[in-house]
């Protein structure tokens, strides 16, 4: 099994263990928070190595990277080779900034696209206009895996379904 094939079969496979999904899920959303908040703060630097070593610059295990590289891949100005990377494949984030901003409000995760970086990467004005063609498009992905009673993934607490889910 590859790395990507391994974490799409814990993080979507209907026969894994639902509370094994959700923990994994609540682990998975807090990474990611931070590892965009590190990457958005300097946007321009392209990050580069194996997957085992950003997964260790970034604190976290060889899985959860795989499924942050599996989320940011059509983000990137030059996709990495998820679907047959390993542990010791080189990868490089390249962020193209509007297609990742477009996708993060396509996958609804608002305390992603809510994140302050974005004030000094893109103008308020681009990212309404990215919002609206995002809405306008039609187009639905999966929307991020977070039940209603879940703490919501921003941090704040609350449950997502009175804070960020509010309107899901
Ligand atoms: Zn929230």
């Amino acid at each position: 099994m590859t790395l990507l094939e391994n974490w799409r079969t814990k993080a979507y496979g209907d026969g894994t263990n639902e509370k094994e999904k959700e923990a994994l899920w609540k682990d998975y959303f807090l990474t990611e928070k931070g590892i965009y908040e590190k990457l958005l703060s300097d946007v321009k630097h392209v990050e580069r190595g194996t997957v085992r070593e950003l997964a260790e610059k970034f604190q976290t295990d060889v899985q959860t990277m795989t499924g942050f590289l599996d989320g940011i891949n059509e983000s990137l100005h030059e996709e990495n080779p998820i679907e047959t990377m390993d542990e010791d494949t080189e990868v490089k984030l390249e962020i193209d900034p509007e297609k990742l901003y477009y996708h993060m409000v396509e996958a609804k995760a608002d305390w992603l696209y809510g994140l302050e970086a974005w004030d000094s990467i893109l103008t308020e004005a681009r990212r309404k206009e990215l919002y609206k063609e995002q809405k306008a498009s039609g187009t639905i992905r999966k929307p991020a895996k977070v039940g209603r009673n879940d703490p919501c993934p921003c941090g704040s607490g609350k449950k997502y379904k009175h804070c960020c889910g509010k309107n899901a």
